[in-house]
């Protein structure tokens, strides 16, 4: 059978390993950190996943805590007032949640990453702990038919050129600063159901709020997104946990008082319960060139890394994941050349463009009728549930999202159904 090497056991990773497993592939998996490594360290993300890519691993038997995991049906949108006074009484020009049709889950990566590889090695896969370098790369990719480089955004990504031409920033769009916690209150709006709340305070930052399961049970996340530069973008350098969820419920209590009336009994999750830094948006070309001449395929964020605030990544790292496991698949037993791995990429990046897009669309000063449209959902739940579905299918938002003529059509269209 084919023998193929991944490094980085990570969403996209992890997925490509187990599904190559089942089909009877010979994987290796290169991992930096073991499972416990992993479970027992910092949170890596907020890892909010939408129907699709979670459908992606049920397909695979991998939804291990579908049962156990929040389940998220809705998102909704505040917008706070313009003047401090409005922040002060609480004032939110824009308020609504959109219903998903399929809900979507968070899952702490730290428990599913440890426990996805306890049975990726339960099932007999090959699990090395190492910390890959270019030149084991070099060496490895002649006795593999296939190695795929799924490292994040960590040090490899320096093998695969960036795409200028479809990264238009070269620098961090957002400063990011994560805490998970017990002891949330519930949301007044609709305590009924769980949804992501996008909270945005203009020119200012992004706060995200989401329940997840966390290694000590159902927790819910914190995680502010801040202008380089601006009152948000505070976190560096602050190492102690209790620090970081004092700045977090201190600038909560400034910009976002509705929410903060929630989190006054809060507590960390755990003391690894914490995570700030920032990166910029980068997409990359595909295929790696090793010193010796052997390639290498990129997988996940090390070829298309988007900015968090629209909670995309991991749902491309499954996206991603999918796209390659079935590609390699219906290659039989030909050479994985320079051709193929190109060919994989642009069939995953028919969807991933889309993603980029929107997200990098969303990082930058909403245009007048993207805000009138986000006022119209308001009113028009059917504006609301599209734009909440479209976390789920981003490409859903060329359809009325991006030009003003296409927005205004749509909503005067709902408007008119309505009355
Ligand atoms: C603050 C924050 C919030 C986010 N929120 C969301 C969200 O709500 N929804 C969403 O969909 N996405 C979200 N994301 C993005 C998402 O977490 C990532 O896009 C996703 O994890 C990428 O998966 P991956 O498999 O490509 O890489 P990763 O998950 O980064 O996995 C890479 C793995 O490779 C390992 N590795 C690195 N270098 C080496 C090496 N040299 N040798 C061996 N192993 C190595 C790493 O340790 C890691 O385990 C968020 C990201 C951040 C930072």
């Amino acid at each position: 059978m084919r023998k193929i090497l991944i490094v980085g056991a990570g969403q996209s990773g992890l997925q490509i390993a187990l599904g190559l497993q089942s089909q009877g592939y010979e994987v290796t998996l290169m991992s930096n950190r073991t499972a416990d490594e992993i479970r027992s360290g910092r949170v890596m993300s907020t890892q909010c996943m939408f129907h699709t890519a979670l459908q992606h691993e049920r397909e695979l038997g991998l939804n291990f805590w579908e049962s156990q995991a929040p389940k998220i049906e809705g998102v909704g949108v505040s917008v706070a007032g313009p003047t401090a006074s409005d922040a002060k009484e609480g004032a939110r020009v824009i308020d609504w949640v959109g219903k998903l049709d399929g809900y979507a889950q968070s899952v702490d990566q730290r428990v599913k990453m440890a426990g996805w590889m306890d049975t990726f090695a339960q099932r007999g896969g090959q699990l090395v702990i190492h910390g890959a370098a270019v030149s084991d790369l070099d060496y490895f990719s002649r006795t593999y038919d296939l190695v795929l480089v799924a490292a994040g955004k960590g040090e490899l990504v320096s093998m695969f050129e960036r795409d200028a031409s479809r990264s238009p920033f070269d620098a961090p769009q957002r400063a990011l600063a994560v805490a998970y916690v017990h002891g949330l209150g519930p949301r007044p709006e609709h305590p009924e159901f769980d949804a992501v709340r996008c909270n945005l305070v203009p020119g200012v930052g992004e706060l995200f709020v989401m329940p997840t399961l966390t290694t000590s049970g159902r927790a819910d996340i914190l995680f502010w997104e801040g202008i380089p530069g601006g009152p948000l973008d505070v976190f560096q350098g602050v190492k102690d946990p209790g620090a970081h969820l004092a700045l977090t419920l201190e600038l909560l209590e400034k910009f976002l008082p509705w929410e903060y009336a929630r989190a006054t009994k809060v507590e960390l999750a755990d003391a690894g319960g914490t995570l700030a830094g920032r990166y910029a948006p980068t997409v990359r070309k595909p295929v790696g060139r090793l010193p010796s001449g052997g390639l290498v395929l990129g997988v996940g964020d090390v070829v298309v890394a988007n900015d968090p605030i629209t909670g995309q990544g991991s749902n491309s790292a499954s996206k991603c994941a999918a796209s390659y496991l079935s590609s390699i698949v219906s290659h039989g037993d030909r050479p994985f050349d320079e051709a193929w791995m190109q060919s994989a990429f642009d069939r995953y990046w028919a969807t991933a463009q889309h993603v980029t897009k929107w997200t990098n669309a969303m990082l930058g000063v909403p245009p007048e009728h993207v805000l009138n449209l986000l006022g119209a959902a308001g009113e028009l739940p059917p504006v609301a549930d599209r734009f909440a579905n479209g976390f789920n299918d981003p490409g859903d938002f060329e359809n009325y999202f991006y030009e003003a003529e296409l927005a205004e059509g749509y909503v005067a269209g709902v408007a008119a159904a309505a009355a």
